[in-house]
């Protein structure tokens, strides 16, 4: 049995209950079957691919916080603390009531390849809570994220492991939980991120995800001689990533002509363009985590209830909500539909028998590791800007986004060239990722 056959099997029996965990694992060592073939004696040896696999620590705690009516209610905190070995740990908390330890290993695993390609010197971790911020109060969220902090503190710091957001955790959670923290340590430190400009955060911060997946996406088309010009592209959820995915792809002369909420879709042929995005803070801010509205507003758009808008034809699709939204079903339609590119913005957004179909119909795949690698590559930026006590200009942020975007299309294509991986790109991401911790790692000796 192949070396990366025999982690598969082992982590498969030791994680049976976690499928995300699973899925990802699977998607990842498959992918980078030519490195570990090539180097299969050492790394058995050494154990790499297992120690990969296993985070190096997990914090799980408990959470009270008294709600509005004076009910104490009791949630569940999770910090995976996954690969410290190229930089501190680096990635965000997710609040959404889906999330158990599978979910968090998903994202923390994920999270240490896409650190890795963002050529930036952080490591892998993922945390988050089974606590709904939908229809909460401000001041529920704020005795929640206090409550939740007062545990996680002494388990990061600047240099040990930096926080961020996810789904569920933007500006307001990021700052409450940035208070609290401040308050116990008396430290003004830059222990988390996505911060708020006026507590420390990073100008750009909230557009950089949605701005580096159209900026990828532009590399992707263009390297296959297309270019973003005049392109329709449909895009799924109405949150913070396609809102800065639908504004980017407008300034590069494209437009998404969809969002998507958990109660349906819709429908905008005009383009989701101008005051139309900025409408989509006005429905994230609204709390009820509905889309529906927005046909209300604009009256050229159509709302389509309880449907996903994957049957839409266009010529790129960029999913932009949570895990799996893409399966076997959508994925047939969308070849049918004549798909010829998906460029990855949610993590984990498409299931492996998806990906395989697409493949197999020469659909070109960009990966969210790469892809949406832009905000946490920001979230580093912000790191350095609490460090050197300094402001960076939205201006320089951007640049300095951009180039990293660049630069993780063209590591992926190179390995892609090295390994013969043809227009495998989540092979090629894969691949650049794990070969430098996995470089860092056997440097550092059995840790
Ligand atoms: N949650 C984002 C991600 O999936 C950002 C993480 C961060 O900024 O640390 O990459």
């Amino acid at each position: 049995m192949s070396y990366v056959d025999e982690v598969i099997a082992k982590v498969k029996e030791k994680n049976a209950s976690e499928p995300e965990f699973l899925q990802t694992v699977e998607e990842v060592l498959n992918s980078i079957r030519p490195l570990v073939d090539a180097n299969e004696e050492k790394y058995r040896k050494l154990a790499l691919l297992e120690r990969i696999t296993e985070p190096e620590r997990q914090i799980k705690f408990r959470v009270p916080w008294v709600d509005d009516n004076g009910q104490v209610q009791v949630n569940i905190g999770y910090r995976v603390q996954f690969n410290s070995a190229i930089g501190p740990y680096k990635g965000g908390l997710r609040f959404h009531p889906s999330v158990y330890i599978g979910i968090i290993k998903f994202l923390g695993f994920e999270q240490i390849f896409k650190n890795s390609l963002t050529g930036l010197p952080i490591g892998g971790g993922k945390g988050g809570s089974d606590f709904d911020p939908n229809g909460k109060s401000d001041m529920e969220i704020m005795r929640f994220c206090q409550s939740f902090i007062t545990e996680l503190y002494r388990h990061i710091g600047p240099e040990t492991d930096v926080p961020a957001g996810d789904i569920g955790v933007g500006g307001r959670e990021v700052g409450f939980m940035m208070g609290q923290y401040k308050r116990i340590r008396n430290l003004y430190d830059g222990t988390l991120t996505g911060k708020g400009t006026m507590n420390g955060g990073l100008a750009g911060r909230d557009e950089a995800t949605g701005y580096g997946v159209v900026f990828y996406a532009r590399e992707m088309l263009k390297h296959f001689g297309e270019s973003l010009e005049g392109k329709k592209v449909v895009i799924s959820g109405f949150g913070n990533v396609a809102w800065g995915t639908a504004k980017k792809l407008e300034q590069l002369g494209a437009k998404a002509i969809t969002i998507s909420g958990p109660d349906g879709y819709i429908l905008d042929e005009d383009g989701v363009t101008g005051e139309k995005i900025d409408y989509l803070l006005e429905l994230r801010s609204s709390g009820k985590n509905i889309c529906a509205p927005y046909a209300d507003k604009f009256p050229g758009a159509k709302f389509f209830p309880g449907e996903k808008p994957w049957g839409v034809k266009a010529d790129l699709y960029i999913p932009c909500a949570t895990q799996n939204e893409i399966q076997i079903d959508e994925a047939k339609t969308m070849v049918a539909n004549g798909c010829k590119f998906l460029c990855e913005a949610a993590n984990m957004p498409t299931t492996n028998e998806a990906i395989d179909y697409f493949k197999e119909n020469g659909v070109i795949v960009g990966p969210s590791k790469a892809a949406n690698a832009g905000g946490v590559a920001c979230s580093c930026i912000e790191m350095s800007q609490n460090a050197e006590h300094t402001i960076f200009t939205e201006e320089d942020v951007f640049e300095k986004l951009e180039a990293i975007m660049v630069n993780i299309f063209k590591q992926s294509i190179a390995a892609c060239e090295k390994y013969n991986l043809g227009d495998d790109l989540i092979a090629g991401a894969n691949i650049a990722g794990f070969e430098r911790v996995a470089n860092a790692m056997l440097m550092q000796g059995i840790v």
